[in-house]
């Protein structure tokens, strides 16, 4: 099929698909796991008790506030703590993609949990008609965000039309994790390495890309030396769709400087640099300071689509710091991962 013609047929199809798919709510069940656990007559141990609850017992769920689960009772309903009961998600389809990187809430009360498993906590019931950006997976979870809430919803509530699936299937992409060995790169405000951090990205959005269905290779794929020359040739010997050379900057004297650059050499990658870029910025806030066209050895000798990404200046002290966590890493990761995913839809 032509692409014009995947083009007109993906939209229509989509739009059928989300028509097909809006149901009514379907309340979803509260397990119970303790005996003799008070039912309350308010959200709150301040509320007197109507009942007790015991151990396998299993409730619709009314509303929840806070850590309290309202129940449906036989002719009336009670609160139940939360941290004592199991949420069983209906299996119905509560939410279904309309693009690739985004989720629609088609259901009210949704669960949105601060983790990717039952276990954790619901942090948010979401509405029918909400968006959220798919910023990362995780086994059987994705991970949203939006709308101030950042959580997890639980994948089999998402039905994806295989017209838009996600574009990574198959694709094969080469992480250059810049510097490494005796080569530490750049140096931080406290003395961390420029190496460490270009790595710990790499891996981080290795594993996410993998999930999506990518077949990764890291051009430097442990805490050693790689000259250029190698990582260049081992992009160009794969059928590479896309190379990314992840790197920091610093200037230890103008402390003050911050933000993110791409950088790309042939005309044909500027798209590539262009949806990184802003996706990435779009994704941590970060001062965007451009794509610029350069002539980075890595870039310029790559036959493949290639781009190299400053994702931020270590001599900042803040920034440093903030690198090194791994919920800012997840915040870089998904906009390389929703740049990239652009890319591959419309390359
Ligand atoms: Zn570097």
């Amino acid at each position: 099929m032509s692409k014009l013609h995947k083009m007109i047929i993906i939209p229509i199809f989509a739009l059928f698909f989300i028509q097909l798919n809006i149901q009514p709510a379907i309340a979803d069940d509260a397990k119970i796991n303790a005996d003799d656990l008070n039912i309350r007559s308010g959200p709150g141990t301040e509320f007197e008790s109507m009942g007790q609850a015991n151990t396998g017992e299993s409730y619709s769920i009314v509303s929840q506030e806070g850590d309290w689960v309202e129940i449906q009772l036989e002719n009336d309903t009670g609160w139940v703590a939360l941290e004592f009961v199991t949420i069983d998600m209906e299996s119905d389809d509560t939410v279904e993609t309309s693009n690739q990187n985004t989720v629609t809430i088609s259901n009210d009360h949704t669960q949105i949990r601060n983790g990717p498993s039952t276990d954790n906590d619901i942090i948010h019931f979401a509405e029918a008609g909400i968006q959220y950006e798919v910023t990362g997976e995780t086994d059987d979870w994705y991970e949203v965000s939006g709308n101030g809430v950042e959580g997890y919803i639980y994948k089999n509530l998402i039905k994806q039309p295989e017209s838009t699936a996600p574009g990574f299937k198959d694709k094969t992409i080469v992480i250059d994790p810049g510097h490494g060995g005796r080569d530490v790169g750049a140096i931080g405000a406290s003395g961390a390495f420029e190496k460490d951090f270009a790595f710990l990205t790499a891996q981080e959005l290795k594993q996410e890309l993998e999930i999506l269905g990518a077949n990764v290779q890291l051009a430097r794929p442990e805490d050693e030396f790689v000259s250029l020359g190698s990582r260049i040739s081992f992009s160009n010997t794969m059928n590479t769709d896309a190379f990314i050379s992840i790197h920091y900057n610093s200037v230890p004297e103008l402390p003050d400087v911050t933000g993110i650059e791409t950088y790309y050499y042939q005309e044909q990658n500027e798209k590539l640099a262009s949806y990184i870029q802003s996706e990435v910025i779009k994704a941590t806030d970060a001062n965007d300071r451009g794509i610029t066209n350069d002539n980075y050895l890595v870039i310029m000798q790559n036959v493949q689509p290639a781009v190299l990404i400053e994702l931020g200046f270590i001599s900042n002290e803040e920034k440093e710091d903030l690198l090194g966590t791994i919920g800012y890493q997840k915040k870089i990761v998904s906009g390389i991962i929703n740049g990239l995913g652009k890319y591959f839809a419309y390359e």
